[in-house]
């Protein structure tokens, strides 16, 4: 279904107002082509755009939705924080609650500090990283996406792996000189470069599954060689948690494979929908960071205590029993599903996933690194997008972009997304063959 009267109405207007009408690049359909729907509200597994039509989502806010939309429970304690004050710019006791929550689920999380974006957590990371070992340079892996500070916009994903932009505009080369890019998965240059130049690392940032470019896994024994080989040169270990924090498992990928980071970095499911990220580590290490030491980060509405009350009840909603079975099962299900419908209709189609957190390619080999992904059929995933759009399931608007599934979306919900796939694969084999028979 192509966007309705209302979106379109909306959009033209919004084209005068925002830089191609939008307040973050992937919310546009750039790379699959038409104009996008405007949203009016949420609830459960379900989105209504401005035409009222309701769609399945699995964008989920691009992962904070995790409980999906509009939760009972949550709205209330959101609207009992209202009441109490949008912003006091001092301590609250909710801020507490919510470090005990997630120093819960991840011990290495001695001390913390909330923020309001993961961008923020990420830079403010990498500030501490640098402070703490007097070194400046910095390893980031191709495809890996944490935030848009400028040092961190070098062979970046989400946005930047849709548009195909190599670097960004506007970044002086002098902020990425200290910013090294190593492939992903590749065991040979990793260590090559600890030999190299480990004593002059001052950290390296990694996405432990690489969800902004899809969904990459780590190869086996890949975190632990890096942890290894960062303990033996001293360089900061930075795990980016934003994505896979509370939604691959409730510990993240630290708890699914054992591995301490020296810092982590939090955002999307811990705000629970409203703007909050944190990052945190080992206490010696966050004992740099203002007031107690030098390392100055700082912010208006960090620990916003209507953020901390939503992000708390998401989280403790989470800490019931079975939940995240049920999250990995309903997910691994869905994957599993639309990988076989593809098939049946001689359609290339790969995908994984860890949770709540999935990503299918249209591609028939295994995707390792960035580019693998990019090897994918770009053009299929548009009609795809396209056709499940027609059918109401909302994917995201980019081939280059990790899916999550919500406890709110029900076995009914994946066998609805079934079926559109089913006629949209059917579809789309329909037009290649008479396309590659208007070829001979
Ligand atoms: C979303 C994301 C970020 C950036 O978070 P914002 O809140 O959008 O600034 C950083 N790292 C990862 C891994 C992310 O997925």
């Amino acid at each position: 279904m192509a966007a309705g009267i209302n979106s379109k109405h909306l959009f033209s207007e919004a084209k005068r107002l925002f830089p191609g009408g939008v307040n973050s690049p992937v919310r546009a359909f750039k790379s699959v082509g038409g104009d996008p729907l405007f949203i009016s509200r949420a609830k459960g597994a379900y989105l209504w755009d401005a035409d009222d039509r309701r769609y399945t989502d699995y964008v989920g806010s691009w992962g904070p939705a995790i409980l999906g939309h509009a939760h009972p429970e949550v709205v209330a304690v959101v609207q009992a924080a209202a009441e109490r004050g949008f912003s006091f710019g001092a301590p609250t006791a909710n801020e507490n609650l919510l470090a005990q929550e997630i120093q819960k689920a991840m011990p290495a999380m001695e001390k913390l500090r909330f923020v309001s974006s993961g961008t923020e957590a990420c830079m403010s990371a990498i500030r501490l990283a640098r402070a703490s070992t007097s070194r400046s340079k910095i390893v980031k892996f191709a495809g890996h996406y944490h935030g848009h500070a400028d040092m961190l916009l070098a062979q970046a994903g989400s946005g930047l792996a849709t548009l195909s932009l190599p670097d960004c505009a506007g970044v002086p080369a002098a902020a990425v000189a200290d910013t090294l890019v190593l492939p992903f998965n590749d065991v040979a240059s990793l260590e090559q470069l600890f030999k190299e130049q480990g004593e002059q690392l001052a950290c390296v940032i990694i996405e432990p599954i690489a969800g902004n470019v899809g969904f990459i896994r780590p190869v086996p024994g890949y975190l632990e060689e890096l942890r290894r080989l960062c303990t033996q040169y001293g360089v900061v270990l930075i795990f980016d948690e934003v994505m896979t924090g509370f939604r691959v498992a409730r510990g993240g990928m630290q708890a699914l494979t054992g591995i301490v980071p020296d810092l982590c970095t939090l955002g999307k499911v811990i705000g629970g929908g409203l703007p909050l990220a944190a990052y945190g580590g080992r206490q010696e290490l966050m004992d740099l960071v203002a007031p107690l030491g030098p390392v100055y980060q700082a912010g208006t509405l960090s620990g916003n205590p209507l953020a901390t009350a939503c992000g708390l009840k998401t989280l403790q909603l989470l800490a019931e029993p079975g939940v995240y079975e049920v999250l990995a099962q309903r997910t691994r299900s869905l994957v599993r599903g639309l990988v076989a419908r593809a098939h049946a209709q001689d359609l290339p189609l790969s995908g994984d996933s860890e949770g709540g957190m999935f990503a299918v390619y249209f591609r028939s080999e295994p995707v390792l690194n960035f580019a693998d992904a990019q090897q994918s059929q770009v053009l299929s995933y548009a009609s795809y997008f396209h056709g499940m759009l027609s059918q109401g399931v909302y994917l995201a608007p980019s081939a280059f972009e990790a899916g999550f599934v919500s406890l709110a979306h029900t076995d009914a919900d994946v066998q609805h997304t079934f079926a559109a796939a089913e006629a949209v694969f059917a579809s789309m084999r329909a037009s290649s063959s008479s396309f590659s028979s208007a070829r001979k």
